[in-house]
């Protein structure tokens, strides 16, 4: 579908309520319509969100992808929510990550390690990080929620901050959260145990964030408006 210079995908879905996302790396849009709107009322609806769809796509063209990352000293690198500047240290040995004073990143290797592997690398430290941290928090939240997932894990995720199977209930967290300041990562948490209590984003979901944490869309703006975010993270 095309609205002016814009192209977008479009895909009807048994969904109330029209939602456009704007995903990285490029600022592809994606428009999820419900099954019975008319195509003149989504174009309308789309031409609405303009300006905001043309704001997306500025600035992912303007922030640094994770895939032109070179992984060489001098490079900048976020762990929760802080850059770092990295050192790559060429050595015999294993490799490791290791966070060193107050703003270096000091990446160890074996001559030669190809790319993927220095990203693979990293990826394993971010997840040992982040995995630090979510069990640090889930106590905690756990016996506030008075809910307890059967499963949490991380991964790398292209569109969602965390997601949440209320049937079986297992709980995903992106990988990425480890770059941003840790307040993201304890609302994306408490969002998902939410939704053990209440499946969807409605009123009562609401309720329930407001009551158990009452900054959770300070918590949000912070986590969209730091580098690398989705326009869209989670519906
Ligand atoms: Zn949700």
């Amino acid at each position: 579908m095309h609205v002016g210079s814009l192209e977008m995908h479009l895909n009807r879905k048994p969904i109330k309520n029209l939602h456009i996302s704007v995903l990285p790396p490029d600022g592809k849009i994606r428009v999820s319509a419900p099954e019975k709107m008319t195509d003149n009322a989504i174009r309308m609806a789309v031409i609405k969100r303009i300006p905001w769809i043309k704001k997306q796509k500025e600035e992912f063209a303007r922030q640094p992808r994770q895939s032109d990352r070179k992984f060489v000293s001098g490079e900048n690198h976020y762990l929760w929510g802080r850059r770092y500047r990295l050192e790559v240290i060429e050595r015999r040995g294993s490799h490791e990550v290791i966070v060193s004073g107050s703003n270096k990143l000091k990446l160890y290797v074996n001559p030669g390690t190809k790319l993927k592997n220095k990203e693979r690398v990293f990826n394993e430290f971010y997840r040992h990080e982040l995995s630090n941290q979510i069990n640090k928090l889930l106590t905690k939240w756990v016996k506030k929620i008075g809910k307890t997932p059967d499963f949490i894990g991380i991964k790398k995720m292209k569109t969602k901050w965390g997601s949440c199977n209320t049937q079986d209930k297992r709980i995903w967290i992106n990988l990425e959260l480890a770059k941003k300041a840790p307040e993201c990562t304890e609302y994306i948490l408490v969002h998902e145990l939410v939704h053990l209590l209440e499946r969807k984003h409605n009123e009562n979901f609401m309720r329930y964030m407001d009551k158990f944490m009452p900054t959770w869309r300070e918590r949000r703006e912070l986590l969209n408006k730091s580098p690398l975010s989705f326009s869209d993270w989670h519906y």
